[in-house]
Order: structure tokens, then C-alpha cells, then sequence
């Protein structure tokens, strides 16, 4: 499903059916779009030079939707391969949407550069903060380095960003609970599913030997429900077939392929007493589904806790859950949007063991972490974000991923129960500029500027460019005084009005021949001719 298709506005959309020139109702769209990243107006563009402008936005180019893009570069040799219109317009086609939004400025976090900055930010302060110890119940995850440290987000639009350790490996542990959790209800529904375990937060430790007062494990967050979970994804079938299912939903979810780590399956299976008193304790009662080999799901339960991953794939995880179930990269649907709903629930009442209400209060985020210092935070319909840094509290949560969380509600607008006065929070999807002045005021400057291209990418916003700044003066006054030919002719060519006049009633062919600029006189002379001003109100063109 291509989620980016649906965008509103002015988005171009591919068709099937064959163009005849002079019949093409997206035409006036792809140009405008060629226009918004042709710079220098000169009819051709780099291919780098685009594929720099989507990495400045977060759309890097080892993101599958670029990969045409780069494709392309193998037919021609020269790295700075140039497009022209049409070759543009054919590469762009398929990505349309996401290509519109980004010279519109209308990606999920418009101002994707401060939120890096923010990351980095956050990144370097919490170096310092050596705080917790490294899990050793497990004794594989003890051998790991505790100084190692990794912030990667990925918003709804697949705008990605990543600091520190983001490529290295580590297990899921605990976070591949909420997974199993979406498989089992994928495969059976939430009615089924909830016959088998609970979706009470337990107030007790993750391991803790305690089932519900109806002999269930209390959610699917903690270890005995997860072993629950783990025993209603496709029971009867091969061990084999079944961990297979996990891993391609994982590649999916992510968009690459996980790693494994059997060293860490081993060393789990062999110190699981607790595990398997869970499980026994949960068929003592029988919680399980008839027919359910108890050894046989506790290795599959470990298989799936030792599933590698790095903090890049989880973020894009992350991103698919705040995505309704749709990876942003490769637009796969990979869950319902009530399976994510139900998992986003529990994961908010629920993730972080017996700090959940806690983070629940101060947070307010669905968030899941693993004893590997893993944690994925959900930003529903706008991003995910992922910490992998393995010092944990004594709850089991890795510290330095809780304080990430802790700033970003410092900083952004995300708790969901905030207040709407918050005015000292930033709204990330606001977009720089955003205000209706602050864009008029941007291309008046522009204009005056002689910055054709920064015109053109706030006319794909949809800025009025006929609108006045504080001084009535327009665009077209600011580039007439200073003699900017080609964003005048720019202006008119886009519907400009030349009879505006500013405080001083005077146009902007009065400021032209003033300031003694002949060839825009004759531009505006010829434009205003074309569209007389309305009688009586010197300069009142359309309004
Ligand atoms: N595999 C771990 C266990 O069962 C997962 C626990 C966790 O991450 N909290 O103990």
C-alpha cells in the first residue's frame, strides 16, 4: 500500500494511462516540482545534488524509495549524473508524493535537522552518564562493552537519523515481546489471545513467579506472557518454520534482515530455571492452548529473545508501530492497525517492566525495553525512536534510555496527556517558518534577495505571492527595487500580481522605473497590461 499516495494538496500521482503532450493534468506539478530543485533555473539538475536535499530531510540514500534514483547513476557514468525534465519526471514518478512533500517542506517533522540536532545534542550530554550496571543474569550479556551507546529515530515519512553505536548488534530480549504479542494476535484475534494471558500491568518484576488471580501470566510484556505469546504463534507447526516466521516479520518490520545470536540462546537456555518454573507453574494451571510442548516453546521463546537487531532497523521498527503497521521504508503493511493499537496499549501500561506506570506518568510514550539495553519509544502517527545502551537500573531498564526519554518530553511536545499551553515545548510537526507572516516575510527577502531557488521552494509550499509584508510591499515590489529580472519574470510566469501597491501607493513598475531598472519595467508594463487593475483602486488587481 503506498501510504505516501495519499497525501492532500498538490500532489502528483503516476497513472497508467499513456501521456499525450498538451493532455497531462500533473504536468503543471512535475514542473513545479523540477523547478523547486533546479536551483539555478538551468533546466537541468544533478542527480546529487537531489539526492543531497532528501538527505538533509532524513531521506537517506540507502532508503529503498531512493534506489531508483541511484540506479539511474549506472546508465551514466559520471557520478554528477544530470536530469533533465523528462528524465526527472521519470525517475520521480513512482515517489511523487514523498518527492512533493519534501519540496513543500510537508514531511512528518518538517524541521527534520533540528531534531538531529537535538539527538546529538542529547547524544554527547548523556556520555557522562555511566549510572547502572550490565545484565549478567544471563551470562553471555555480561561480556558485552556497557560504555557502548546509540540514538536512531525514523519518523512516519521514513526521515531517519542515527548517533553513535547505531550499526553495532544486540539481542531484542524483552522487546521482542511486543512482536510476539502482534504475531499471536495477528494469528488468532485479541479475543483468543487474551483467553491465554491477561492485560493488567503485574506491579512485580519481569521473572517474578506470580500468574493472575485466573492463573494467567498477568500481559504479554512480561516474561511469562511473553512464553504465552511465543506458544500461540503457529502452534503444531516446525520449530524451524515457526522462529522463520519471527525472523521475516522482524526484516519487515525493520527492512533488513536480523542477525542471530546463538552464543546468547545458548547461555539463556542453559541458566532459564526461572523460564521454565514459569512455564511449568502456567501449565500447573493450565493457561497454555491444548497440546502445547512446554520445552519446545521456552527454546523458541529464547530463539526470539536472541534475534539481533541494531538501533538504525529498531528505529524503523519503531517507526512501522508509530506508522499504524506500514513500514515508511518500504510502504509494506506488516501488522493491522488494531493489532498495533492493542500492542501500542499494552506497551504504554505495560514496556518497561515494574517502571511502567512511572514512565506512563512522566513519559507518557508506548515504550518497550530488553534486559540488552534495548529500548524502542513510539511517537504514534509521527515517529519512533530507538536507545541501545546496556548499563540498566535496578528495574531492568537501560538507563541512559530512560534520561533520552525524559529530553525529548523536556524538549518536544509529545507527551500525549500535555498540556496544550505548552508553548515551551517545540512542536516537531510544526514546519520552520511555518506562520503565514514568517513565509511572506521569507520571500519578500528572497525576492529582494534575488534567491530564485529559495523563491521557488516556498512557492511549493503554497505561499500566496501576491501576499504583502508588513510594509504592503510584495514580492514582486522587493524584486523590482533591486532589479531581480528573473524572479520577477518567475513571479509573473506563477500568477503574481504587478498592481499591488504598498503603503506609499506606489506598484511595482512605479519601484522599477524609479530605481531605473528598464527591463523589468517592460516585464511589468506588459504583465499589468495583460491584467488591467480593477477601476477606481489604483493597483487592487485579483484578489
Ligand atoms: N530473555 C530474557 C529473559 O527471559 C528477556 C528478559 C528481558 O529482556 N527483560 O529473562
Amino acid at each position: 500500500m503506498d501510504q505516501a499516495g495519499q497525501g492532500k494538496g498538490r500532489t502528483p500521482r503516476s497513472r497508467n494511462t499513456q501521456r499525450t503532450p498538451g493532455d497531462d493534468p500533473y504536468e503543471s506539478d512535475y514542473l513545479a516540482l523540477f523547478a523547486a530543485f533546479d536551483d539555478d533555473a538551468s533546466g537541468t539538475l544533478e542527480r546529487d545534488e537531489l539526492l543531497s536535499h532528501l538527505a538533509e530531510v532524513g531521506i537517506l540514500p540507502d532508503d529503498p524509495r531512493v534506489q531508483p534514483l541511484l540506479e539511474a547513476a549506472g546508465d551514466v557514468p559520471d557520478q554528477g549524473a544530470s536530469l533533465d525534465y523528462a528524465g526527472f519526471r521519470s525517475l520521480i514518478e513512482p515517489i511523487s508524493a514523498l518527492i512533493s512533500r519534501v519540496a513543500g517542506g510537508r514531511l512528518a517533522v518538517p524541521d527534520f535537522g533540528g531534531l538531529a540536532a537535538d539527538i546529538d545534542r542529547i547524544y554527547a550530554d548523556l556520555q557522562s552518564e555511566t549510572g547502572g550496571k550490565v545484565a549478567d543474569y544471563i551470562p553471555q550479556l555480561a561480556q558485552v562493552d556497557p560504555d557502548q551507546f546509540a540514538i536512531s529515530v525514523c519518523t512516519v515519512d521514513g526521515q531517519r537519523h542515527t548517533v553513535g553505536d547505531a550499526d553495532e548488534p544486540f539481542c531484542l530480549q524483552s522487546i521482542s515481546k511486543a512482536i510476539g504479542y502482534c504475531l499471536a494476535l495477528e494469528e488468532h484475534g485479541v479475543d483468543k489471545v487474551h483467553q491465554h494471558v491477561g492485560r493488567e500491568p503485574s506491579g512485580v518484576a519481569f521473572n517474578a513467579l506470580t500468574l493472575n488471580p485466573r492463573g494467567r501470566p498477568h500481559n504479554p510484556m512480561i516474561n511469562a506472557g511473553a512464553i504465552m505469546c511465543c506458544s500461540l504463534i503457529r502452534p503444531g507447526g516446525l520449530l524451524a518454520d515457526r522462529f522463520d516466521h519471527v525472523m521475516r516479520t522482524w526484516e519487515r518490520l525493520t527492512g533488513r534482515r536480523p542477525g542471530y545470536a546463538n552464543a546468547t540462546y545458548l547461555s539463556e537456555r542453559a541458566t532459564a530455571d526461572r523460564n521454565f518454573a514459569l512455564a511449568y507453574f502456567m501449565r500447573e494451571n493450565g493457561a497454555f492452548p491444548r497440546d502445547t510442548d512446554i520445552v519446545e516453546t521456552l527454546e523458541f521463546y529464547f530463539q526470539c529473545c536472541s534475534i539481533e537487531i541494531t538501533a538504525q532497523m529498531l528505529a524503523v521498527a519503531a517507526a512501522t508501530l508509530a506508522n499504524g503497521g506500514v513500514n515508511p521504508l518500504t510502504r509494506e503493511r506488516v501488522f493491522s492497525e488494531v493489532t498495533v493499537q492493542h500492542c501500542l496499549s499494552l506497551m504504554v501500561s505495560c514496556g518497561m517492566y515494574d517502571y511502567s506506570g512511572e514512565f506512563a506518568f512522566t513519559v507518557g510514550l508506548p515504550a518497550k525495553s530488553g534486559v540488552a539495553g534495548d529500548l524502542m519509544v513510539v511517537v504514534p502517527q509521527l515517529l519512533g525512536v530507538s536507545v541501545w545502551s546496556p548499563r540498566l537500573d535496578e528495574l531492568g531498564n537501560t538507563v541512559r534510555g530512560i534520561e533520552v526519554c525524559n529530553r525529548l518530553v523536556e524538549l518536544y511536545q509529545v507527551h500525549p496527556h500535555a498540556t496544550s499551553a505548552d508553548a515551551a515545548r517545540k512542536d516537531l510537526r510544526k514546519r520552520r517558518g511555518a506562520d503565514t507572516a514568517e513565509l511572506v516575510t521569507a520571500l519578500c527577502w528572497a525576492a529582494g534577495q534575488g534567491d530564485l531557488g529559495e523563491v521557488r521552494r516556498l512557492a511549493a509550499t503554497g505561499v500566496d505571492l501576491s501576499a504583502a509584508n508588513y510594509d504592503l510591499r510584495t514580492a514582486l515590489h522587493l524584486a523590482a527595487s533591486e532589479g531581480r529580472t528573473d524572479v520577477v519574470e518567475y513571479l509573473l510566469a506563477h500568477g503574481a500580481d504587478p498592481g499591488r501597491v504598498d503603503r506609499r501607493q506606489a506598484t511595482p513598475l512605479d519601484d522599477a522605473e524609479r530605481d531605473g531598472h528598464g527591463d523589468v519595467a517592460d516585464l511589468l508594463r506588459a504583465a499589468t497590461k495583460r491584467r488591467p487593475p480593477v477601476k477606481g483602486q489604483k493597483g487592487k488587481g485579483r484578489r
